[in-house]
């Protein structure tokens, strides 16, 4: 049957990706060795970098969020590296199985699944590796499973208090662009990125941002590759090209988010997300059902995961919302299969689609007989307008 009116798309990614975004990709391919593709390629590896706020160079790859990962670590780790990961939730587990799949050492240090990963403990693993035999240290900025931030600026302080030399690696594909990242401030050597949550772009694009530390580990990484060599991408990217047939319609459309990212300033970015995210938040307690994240200083601005109480299956409410609202929640990954919803509030969206969201969560909550407290929506209105009202009165 035809559902009427815009599909609500509140999964944490891919998000709704604006009129104007989708009109700069609407557009013939161009010939990818011309001269006006080497500009367009210039600009948006150059844009990039003021998305990362980085100085060296970032590599784009036609690829899901999955190949950045790998690229990170083929480029810059040798076989049977020791690399110290944290188990903050799925997308953790997924790149510690990537690294053993590859031939690394992986070592999880075990979280709960409801925080960030816990400097002070890494610290202290580091402290106790004398022999410097652990390479790399990967974090997941934004956990999407859980909605919980690791703090990457505490996971340097603790890497440089132990006196360590291992490479930092941090995953943003669900904080890039909607919560506060910065690579060259925060001494991370390389990031990965994708193009389906904040940059508001559809799937099919991922980033590594890279530092020196990280491109000198690259000259002697014996690692097999060939498509995710950074080696391979560096010579043809400095004049905007790429070593095969980039995804030309979706640098069109990335060349579109970054100049909007920045009318709109990363500033008023991040303050707009963490504006969405306490206004979920305020819906979600007035509802009386509990937050996933257990540690409010890692509460993420770009979904918020909230469990159901025991005897319901979110799943089941989930699928009460789409089949009468016309709107996607994400769904409980892995071991919070059927426990959790997640709620994304990430990408182009504004206070009034925040409002639709959270009316179709509440309308749900109801359908699906989950018991609640009415007035979620209304405490995250008066939120709303009131933060509204203290603009309007700074101005
Ligand atoms: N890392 C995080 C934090 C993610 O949220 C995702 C996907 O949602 C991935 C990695 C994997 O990215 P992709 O599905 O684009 O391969």
């Amino acid at each position: 049957m035809r559902k009427q009116g815009r599909h609500f798309l509140q999964i944490p990614g891919p998000t709704n990706v604006p009129d104007r975004i989708l009109r700069a990709m609407d557009l013939p391919t161009m010939d990818h060795r011309s001269p006006e593709f080497g500009e367009l390629g210039l600009r948006v590896l150059n844009g990039m970098k003021t998305i990362f706020k980085c100085s060296g160079p970032v590599f784009i790859y036609p690829a899901s969020g999955t190949g950045a990962w790998e690229a990170a670590l083929v480029n810059t780790l040798n076989p049977g590296d020791h690399v110290l990961m944290y188990e903050t939730g799925h997308f953790s587990t997924l790149w510690k199985s990537m690294a053993l799949k590859i031939g690394l050492q992986p070592e999880f240090l075990q979280g709960d699944w409801r925080s960030g990963a816990d400097a002070n403990a890494i610290e202290n693993r580091l402290r106790d590796d004398t022999a410097h035999d652990i390479k790399a240290v990967c974090v997941v900025h934004n956990e999407t499973s859980t909605g919980a931030v690791t703090p990457i600026d505490q996971v340097r302080e603790a890497i440089d208090a132990a006196g360590h030399p291992a490479l930092l690696m941090v995953d943003t594909i669900s904080s890039l662009a909607s919560i506060d990242y910065r690579q060259d401030e925060w001494g991370v050597d390389v990031t990965v990125g994708g193009s389906q949550k904040g940059l508001m772009l559809p799937p099919g694009l991922s980033f590594n941002a890279v530092s020196d530390k990280a491109l000198a580990a690259a000259k002697t990484c014996a690692s097999m590759k060939a498509f995710w060599s950074w080696e391979d991408m560096a010579g043809p990217n400095a004049t905007g090209f790429f070593p095969y047939t980039p995804a030309t319609n979706l640098l069109y459309g990335l060349a579109e988010a970054i100049d909007m990212l920045h009318e709109e300033g990363l500033e008023n970015v991040f303050a707009r997300h963490d504006r969405h995210a306490e206004a979920t938040r305020r819906a979600v307690q007035a509802w009386g059902l509990e937050i996933l994240c257990s540690e409010p200083n890692h509460y993420s601005s770009s979904l918020t995961a909230v469990r159901l109480p025991e005897g319901h299956d979110a799943d089941a409410f989930r699928k009460a919302v789409a089949e009468n609202f016309n709107m996607s929640l994400g769904n409980g990954l892995s071991k919070l299969a059927g426990r959790v919803f997640r709620i994304g509030h990430l990408g182009d969206f504004n206070d009034l689609m925040l409002a639709g969201t959270l009316s179709g969560v509440e309308m749900g909550l109801e359908l699906a007989a989950v018991p609640f407290e009415r007035g979620g929506v209304q405490a995250a209105l008066s939120y709303l307008a009131s933060e509204a009202r203290g603009n309007a009165g700074g101005q």
